[in-house]
């Protein structure tokens, strides 16, 4: 008899509670990338389940979705998207699922930057055929901008209190306490970005996705054509960067979570600088490394970025 009770309270227990009371008018949540996912998980809690299409350390803009990622939206009451052009296939997939439920944008009502279409690896950039070096497209790296972030948190906020009625006074201060929170992460980023004199403030990483990051906080982030997608920058656009870092005496040399290092690393050994480590630009790492959230990719970012621009060893 005892033993019996402490196999229920041991076994069962633990995984039906959570289970159960999402089952109870709890929102299923899909989102299109792992930022996004971590958002929506930060503001729903327990209230939701949530599913991210591109995980962690997963390239959103080559993504192709599986079958299996399409019967995600089965059964789904919200589909968050980050929109300008990231996702792309997200719209794809709603449409081949025949899915019919509310798809919040996450950008909604941010005016977006613009970037030159050829310098980044969006899947909306390739085939354009030769005339199109010089055209841009929205920048869709909004979320690297927290005060832009605060937004994101806004509007999924709204949108999870229009999916869940039940819960939308949760839903709606949970995502004030949450931006709340990103606000306080973006003066603390803005401080310790000022301990870096201005004129150090450069960076050199493997592709383009910190134009909102660096227009923030004043940083010039350097990312060449070529460097950023599958394409290999010609000898020519490698010399000219080699040169550039020599000459401004840039020591800020970063990789990325995604893509292919090879490019960056021969081109720092060139130039005779260290690789400084790996931002975290477009997903988050899985939960065992060092950005499995928004605010810790941020926390993680600026731990390297401020000490390798300062010229620091490290
Ligand atoms: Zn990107």
């Amino acid at each position: 008899m005892h033993r019996r009770t402490l196999l229920l309270a041991a076994l069962p227990l633990p995984a039906l509670r959570p289970a159960a009371s999402r089952a109870q008018g709890g929102a299923r949540i899909v989102a299109s990338f792992s930022i996004l996912g971590d958002m929506a998980a930060q503001i729903a809690g327990e209230r939701a389940t949530i599913r991210a299409i591109a995980g962690p350390n997963t390239d959103a803009h080559h993504f192709q979705p599986r079958p299996s990622d399409a019967e995600a939206l089965r059964g789904a009451t919200l589909v968050i998207r980050n929109g300008l052009g990231f996702d792309g296939w997200m719209d794809r997939m709603i449409r081949a699922a025949n899915y019919r439920g509310p798809v919040a944008t996450a950008t909604e009502g941010i005016v977006p930057r613009r970037m030159a279409a050829h310098a980044h690896g969006h899947g909306h950039g390739h085939g354009q055929g030769h005339g199109a070096a010089r055209r841009e497209v929205p920048d869709p790296h909004a979320w690297q901008d927290p005060r832009l972030g605060t937004l994101y948190a806004r509007n999924i906020a709204r949108a999870l209190a229009a999916a869940d009625p039940a819960n939308a006074a949760a839903h709606e201060a949970a995502g004030a306490s949450y931006a709340a929170r990103i606000e306080a992460l973006h003066g603390w980023i803005a401080a310790q970005v000022a301990t870096v004199p201005e004129a150090r403030r450069k960076v050199v990483t493997s592709h383009d996705a910190f134009g909102y990051f660096g227009a923030a906080y004043g940083i010039r982030f350097l990312a060449p054509q070529g460097i950023s997608t599958e394409a290999e920058p010609s000898a020519q656009q490698v010399a000219a960067l080699i040169r550039q870092i020599r000459a401004e005496g840039i020591t800020a040399v970063f990789l990325e979570n995604m893509g292919n290092p090879a490019t960056l690393e021969r081109l720092a050994r060139e130039a005779g600088v260290r690789v400084r480590g790996r931002l975290y630009a477009d997903a988050l790492s899985d939960p065992a490394g060092p950005a499995p959230t928004y605010e810790a990719m941020f926390r993680h970012n600026v731990g390297l970025l401020v000490p390798a621009m300062r010229g620091e060893a490290a």
